[in-house]
């Protein structure tokens, strides 16, 4: 699989570390909030990243945090502390908020089939571990103690900006927000990798630690999480590309300086959902969460069906048309669906070429919106049913687009809507006047057909044949 990696700036063949075996990290949700459609545009395209290596062959292992401590309004170290703000608008404790917002997440992702990664860990959970990286940081002299606080010095390292190719919009957006002055910091670029209350007296969440009471900073949670299950050597680290600067560039920097090598190989970065008057943000203009599309009548499998038509490195923008054009496109696929029939036997010659068309689509950059064009290939191709239907199926182990369960639907529910509209009765007035047609008594044709009509029945004649309806 050709993956683009932020590291190296260029398309590249994923090789993991060891053979098929991938270990993947993913940043979580910061839980103060719902997430919005755009936070789950990234998980969406970080679970059809997993599904694709799975259906590729290798075997993932993957782990994701959730933020519930550390993450302040500023990705930069300054402001609010996020999970504060959120306890305090919901007069809940930080805690009770972080499970309201969990549980909501992972409802979220339920709704659109999004897989929970195989390891889901709070960063609450992990303070010691993260107290023995700060400290291995201290020993080897990358962090010093300032006003408190422990911070990173960016000035021990080589090369901080690791990620220098991306466009200055996003790489801004976590130090735009801070406008306050750290004056503890050596370098502008340091960053805190431990708080104590000499800095924030009302933080609800302490722990003991050798630097006072306080709690970890932001980044440091994404690499104690990644190292303690994952180990020293990552294949994949995924994230939004907001991510890019300062959390990866930070978590780098304090993961390799700490372990004394090179830590994780790729970096698949997904871009932006943007509305039309520019970034989705979780305080600005109306909210869009997956439930508000729900309120509006949208069936969650249209957005993820929407985020597969475009390719996770551009920026998309969502509108209400957007969504309406891809919500009849799913209805469509669909319906197209639901008209095939469980018959003959699977072509394995022709499912054989229709798969490579789609792994080739994976394999390009995970270029799911070619992958959604293979579907419809399989519609269009000179084949029977049955394969076609084999070929949907597996696809939609990547795609996850309910498209054979979505379509046994559609057909139960016309099957039921003509059952509840069956009348023997009926029927068999119509066949009479069909046969009185035939034998060109139309004297008994009219007079059943105004027999019908005074019973509320109207007869529609149609080439594949006589059709009624109750007016
Ligand atoms: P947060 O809950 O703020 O920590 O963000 C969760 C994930 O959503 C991170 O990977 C972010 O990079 C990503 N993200 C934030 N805003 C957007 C957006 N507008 N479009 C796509 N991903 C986003
Ligand atoms: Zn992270």
């Amino acid at each position: 699989m050709y993956l683009y990696n932020s590291l190296s700036h260029k398309k590249e063949l994923f090789t993991p570390n060891s053979g098929n075996e991938v270990k993947m990290y993913t940043c979580g949700p910061t839980v103060y909030h719902f997430a919005h459609i755009g936070n789950l545009r990234t998980y969406i395209m970080e679970d059809v990243l997993e599904k694709s290596l799975n259906y590729l062959g290798y075997h993932v292992t993957r782990a994701m945090n959730i933020t519930d401590v550390g993450h302040l309004s500023s990705d930069a170290d300054t402001g609010e502390d996020k999970m504060l703000k959120g306890a305090k608008r919901e007069h809940k404790t930080v805690m009770e908020v972080a499970q309201y917002y969990t549980d909501a997440f992972f409802a979220d992702c339920d709704k659109l089939n999004i897989k929970r990664p195989e390891i889901i860990q709070p960063a609450t959970g992990c303070i010691s571990e993260f107290i023995e990286i700060v400290s291995g940081l201290l020993d080897k002299g990358y962090a010093y103690v300032a006003g408190g606080n422990v911070y990173f010095d960016t000035s021990k390292l080589e090369k901080y900006y690791v990620f220098n190719d991306h466009d200055e919009e996003d790489l801004a957006v976590g130090v735009r927000e801070g406008v306050e002055e750290d004056t503890n910091k050596k370098n502008k670029n340091d960053f805190v990798l431990w708080f104590t209350k000499s800095k924030f007296e009302d933080q609800a969440l302490k722990w003991d630690s050798p630097w006072g009471v306080g709690y970890p900073g932001w980044h440091i949670e994404c690499s104690g999480i990644s190292m303690k299950y994952l180990g020293e050597y990552l294949d994949i680290h995924c994230g939004g590309i907001d991510n890019a600067f300062p959390h990866h560039t930070n978590e780098i920097a304090q993961s390799e300086s700490y372990l004394g090598h090179k830590w994780c190989n790729y970096w698949f970065h997904v871009h932006h959902l943007n509305n039309e008057t520019g970034k989705m943000s979780k305080s600005k203009g109306e909210f869009l969460t997956v439930s508000l599309l729900e309120s509006k009548g949208y069936d969650p499998m249209a957005y993820r069906l929407f985020c597969l038509q475009s390719h996770y490195r551009r920026n998309l923008v969502f509108s209400w048309e957007n969504l309406e054009n891809a919500a009849g496109a799913y209805q469509k696929l669909i319906s197209k669906i639901a008209a095939l029939k469980e018959e003959g036997e699977v072509d394995e010659a022709v499912f054989a070429q229709l798969k490579e068309r789609f792994c080739n689509a994976l394999n390009g950059d995970l270029n799911t919106s070619l992958a959604v064009t293979a579907l419809y290939d399989v519609l269009k191709a000179k084949t029977n049913d049955a394969t076609k239907l084999a070929a949907l199926s597996d696809f939609d182990r990547v795609l996850s687009l309910n498209l054979i369960s979505a379509a046994e639907a559609v057909r139960k529910k016309a099957e039921e809507e003509k059952a509840a509209s069956a009348d023997p009765e009926i029927d068999a007035l119509v066949a009479a006047r069909t046969e009185a047609k035939k034998a060109k008594n139309f004297a008994e044709a009219d007079r059943i057909r105004d027999e019908l009509k005074a019973r509320g029945i109207e007869i529609i004649d149609t080439p594949q044949g006589t059709k009624w309806k109750k007016v």
